[in-house]
């Protein structure tokens, strides 16, 4: 355990970003995963920092600042995150710095509600988890795998620590000094290589340094240790690879998306209804409807969405998907949802796109009932 005053210890963080951000060896772009929670927040402003202390001249690695819109994110955590790019955009921008702010999403065919409205996924629960692939890993991924493709490899830079969680410290360590220096090889992305120069913080340290320095991008970190002090605790955070996929969706991810049928009951949105935000009470009984509708018969179609019957081993029947008027149950009661929160939950594109594949399932029922 290092013992030494907070100040020294960052100082030799921004040190340690500073040499790998010029290290010749490994010159590829970094690519820094920012979901605005706290321990990307602390990588982010040791990245930033690392940068300020280069001479200009110096600076010829590109570094790509990444946020992942699930599109059903929790609106309170997308606010903070819109507002905190924003302000790294703009201190980007004046102070010359050569960064990229991003923001990836799922493809439109795969976001939550077209998947589940559109084409009648059941709610995805832990033995059906359809969502963190496609919401979280693949939209990261494509972009990490598309800079691989322009430059040869690319560096991920993540706020991971190895007190985090004992399953991701399972995962730090599996992969520790792969390659005899900093950087560890990814797990399933050839050519990416993971850079953790907060690995060795605790939660408090953490904490700490949030308190101890202005964020360097302008403004305070006090609006992230609200969010946290509403949410009650735990984050969800960068996923990359099915590995890591287990903190998603978990009591420990408080930060996940607010329709998160995988939990059992919805933690964030909850805590910011009990410290008084009660705009958000129907978007919880919604995720609650959602939860309870899911195994009812009346709502399921008998067969798959390949056209037959299907059966586990022990021969019990496996429900297929939300039956097309289930699907426009759930559909209007969202948009009842939407109304009454006065924000956005679904985009007209993914509305249209539901009403397609509708159209589209019905034609091949009946198909089906003419054969
Ligand atoms: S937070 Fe829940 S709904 Fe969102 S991707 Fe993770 S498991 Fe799926």
């Amino acid at each position: 355990m290092d013992d030494r005053p907070i100040a020294d210890r960052w100082q030799d963080i921004v040190q340690h970003v500073k040499e790998e951000y010029l290290s010749e060896t490994q010159a590829y772009p970094w690519i820094v995963g920012f979901s605005g929670g706290k321990d990307s927040t602390v990588v982010a402003h040791a990245v930033f920092e690392a940068l300020l202390s280069i001479p200009p001249s110096r600076r010829n690695r590109p570094v790509h600042i990444v946020s992942n819109d699930t599109m059903v994110e929790s609106p309170l955590v997308m606010a903070h995150l819109d507002s905190v790019t924003t302000l790294i955009e703009g201190a980007v921008e004046g102070l010359g710095l050569p960064m990229t702010v991003a923001r990836t999403k799922p493809d439109l065919d795969k976001t939550f509600w077209v998947l589940l409205i559109g084409k009648g996924y059941p709610s995805p629960n832990s033995q059906m988890r359809w969502c963190t692939d496609r919401l979280k890993i693949q939209p990261t991924s494509t972009y990490i795998k598309d800079n691989i493709s322009a430059h040869g490899a690319a560096i991920v830079v993540l706020g991971v620590r190895r007190t985090e969680s004992i399953r991701r410290m399972q995962t730090v360590n599996k992969y520790e000094n792969l390659r005899g220096s900093n950087l560890n090889e990814h797990s399933s992305i050839a050519g990416a290589y993971i850079f953790r120069p907060i690995l060795e913080l605790s939660t408090d340290d953490v904490w700490e340094l949030l308190g101890s320095f202005p964020a360097p991008w302008g403004g305070t970190h006090t609006k992230l240790f609200q969010l946290y002090r509403d949410a009650e605790g735990g984050e969800c955070p960068v996923v990359l690879s099915k590995d890591e996929a287990p903190g998603c969706g978990t009591k420990n991810s408080r930060f996940g998306c607010w329709t998160c049928t995988v939990v059992e009951k919805d933690k964030s949105l909850q805590g910011f209804i009990d410290s008084g935000q009660h705009a958000y009470k129907p978007l919880v009984a919604f995720r609650d409807w959602l939860v309870d509708i899911r195994n009812d018969p009346a709502r399921r179609s008998a067969i798959r969405r390949n056209g037959r019957l299907t059966f586990d081993l022990s021969g019990k029947h496996i429900p297929g998907p939300f039956t097309i008027q289930a699907r426009r149950e759930i559909l209007e009661r969202l948009l009842q949802v939407q109304s009454e929160f006065g924000g956005q939950l679904i985009t007209d594109d993914e509305v249209n796109l539901i009403h397609k594949f509708w159209a589209m399932d019905l034609q091949q029922q009946e198909g089906l009932a003419n054969v």
